[in-house]
């Protein structure tokens, strides 16, 4: 029944049910029929330690699109948590004695389940997370790349040996695993963040305990249910993958453990500056991937069509719900009104695509929560009052769901605090720059380094942004938009953005433990720099 529906029974005060929508859960739709696919029931399990067995409240997972639930998972309690801890930490010892490559065999299998399940896990995206379903089917492919990266990896770790300075000596780095992780994710990428983590931290010899963010429950059940029934085929433990759903109190209990060795968080930077901090207390490690406030910076020489279609999904696309997402535009004053009043143009091109995720014609999805919309309203409304102009946008779509307009503010300045924060909604600053230089400065000046880019057709202009005087941020582009990374390269932000990295280059290091090793097979001990100790 409809929420328009239900307002109307009650304005006619026929006795209805209270709870309009019990029964009316979107699993039970045919329409949605794909989330049967992925094993999912009207009310599922969101603790796995091996065992399907939760004890927590239950969670009602809503879809974006139209407020309404999709269904149900039971999270898991504090002694749940302590299940899946100590199961993760009991797998770890048979896991971590499988040769590398065989555990790359693991991955790769994973790899092909996800492939098999690519359109439904990618309609589960959309439909609880709220992207359209190309950025959700995309997500799926990454978690499916990082498994082929993870796969040569386990094929390739490497170990250096290093020359001694003594004779009949050895040097030698050798890197073991951790032993269990664990890893907290955002709402935002509820598939691709685990499957940075979770493929790369597999190969190294790692087992993991996963929290996802509460508001993807089901995602993470579906994803754990695959990644189960590759373990359970060969044989293997459940617990090399544990899942326990839950909120703030799951993940602080990880955070705190000290069985978990490394813990990767992703979210926000408020939180992730907490879970830092909580994990330094006790020596563990961590790898945060926190807020960004990312920024293009459009040269005078820029190629403005290639800025402007690249400028449209990296401000408006997601609903502005990447990490990575454009949130200034730091624009050279010779072509600020031709670049502003264009890419108002193109908001306004996109408007009548904003949309249920699902549908093939949808170009802009749902924010996810209403506290975000109230977010978006709020951070509008203070724009407006510092003296902001709203150029494109700014105000709530009145349909079912969470929709706003993309938003485009110019008249704010470059260091005001509100352009220097992360509001995680489609709105972007314009602010006009004299030179590349201020460019580079503005671009610098938040406390977040997350992703940048530079438009821009002169090469001295990319090697000075790619230089020691250029972005100070992990991600720095040419050419194209701030947001879109390959599994290839390592991905993550400096300064607030929490300095971690994950995915390709060489960040599996962080899930692994390094020993220098110097062997003697001299048959005489001598001492290094030569040094003398009583010898004759
Ligand atoms: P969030 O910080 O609210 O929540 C992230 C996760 O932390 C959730 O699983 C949540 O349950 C958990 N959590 C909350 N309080 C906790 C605590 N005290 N201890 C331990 N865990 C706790 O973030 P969000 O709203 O889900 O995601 C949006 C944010 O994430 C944005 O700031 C975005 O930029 C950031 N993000 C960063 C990256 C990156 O790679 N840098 C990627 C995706 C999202």
């Amino acid at each position: 029944m409809s929420r328009v529906l239900c307002r109307a029974v009650f304005t006619l005060r026929i006795k209805v049910p209270l709870a309009c929508n019990m029964s009316a859960y979107l699993i039970d739709d045919p329409k949605y029929a794909f989330l049967k696919d992925l094993g999912l029931e009207k009310k599922n399990i969101g603790v796995f330690n091996g065992k399907w067995e939760a004890n927590g409240r239950v969670i009602q997972s809503i879809s974006p699109a139209n407020g309404k639930v999709i269904a149900e998972v039971q999270a898991g309690s504090l002694s749940d948590y302590e299940g899946c801890a100590s199961a993760a930490q009991d797998a770890w010892h048979s896991w971590a004695e499988l040769p590398a490559p065989a555990r790359g065999e693991i991955v790769r299998q994973i790899g092909d389940a996800l492939r098999e399940k690519l359109q439904p896990l990618g309609q589960l995206v959309s439909l609880e997370m709220g992207k359209i379903l190309p950025e959700a089917i995309g997500e799926v492919v990454e978690y499916v790349h990082v498994c082929d990266l993870a796969l040569g990896l386990s094929r390739s770790l490497p170990g250096t040996v290093f020359p001694s300075e003594r004779p009949g000596h050895i040097l030698i780095e050798k890197w073991n695993p951790l032993g269990a992780i664990g890893i907290i994710t955002a709402f935002n990428f509820p598939v691709a963040v685990f499957g940075w983590n979770s493929a790369i931290a597999m190969v190294c010899g790692d087992t993991s305990v996963w929290k996802p963010s509460e508001t993807t429950p089901l995602v993470a059940v579906a994803v754990t249910k695959i990644v189960e029934g590759v373990l359970k085929k060969n044989d293997l433990p459940g617990a090399v993958a544990a899942l326990c759903v839950g909120g703030k109190e799951i993940g602080q209990q990880l955070v705190k453990d000290p069985r978990m060795k490394l813990v990767s968080f992703t979210g926000s930077t408020a939180v992730g500056h907490q879970v830092g901090v909580e994990v330094q207390t006790r020596f563990g490690r961590h790898l945060l991937e926190l807020g960004g406030n990312n920024a293009i910076v459009v040269n005078e020489d820029a190629n403005l069509e290639l800025l402007l279609s690249a400028a449209l999904f990296a401000c408006a696309g997601t609903a502005g719900q990447r990490c990575t997402t454009t949130r200034r535009m730091l624009i050279h004053k010779k072509v600020y009104s031709e670049v502003v009043s264009k890419l108002a143009k193109s908001f306004a091109g996109v408007v009548n695509k904003i949309g249920d995720p699902l549908l093939s014609e949808t170009l802009i999805g749902p924010l996810h929560t209403p506290a975000a919309v109230e977010a978006y309203k709020k951070t509008v409304a203070e724009a407006v009052k510092q003296g902001g102009k709203i150029e494109f946008g700014g105000k709530v779509i009145e349909r079912e769901g969470y929709f706003v307009e993309p938003t485009i503010i110019t008249g704010l300045p470059h260091d005001s605090p509100l352009v220097k924060s992360e509001c995680f909604a489609p709105i972007v600053y314009c602010i006009e720059i004299p030179d590349l230089e201020t460019g580079i400065k503005y671009n610098n000046e938040v406390d977040q380094g997350l992703s940048s880019s530079l438009f821009t057709e002169n090469l001295g202009n990319v090697f000075k942004w790619i230089g020691p005087h250029g972005s100070d941020c992990g991600i720095v582009n040419v050419n194209i938009p701030t947001n879109g990374a390959e599994v290839g390269g390592a991905f993550g932000g400096e300064k607030a953005t929490g300095g971690g990295r994950e995915c390709g280059s060489d960040s599996w290091k962080a899930y692994m433990r390094r020993s220098t090793v110097t062997i003697n097979y001299s048959g005489a001990i001598k001492l290094a720099q030569n040094i003398k100790f009583g010898d004759e």
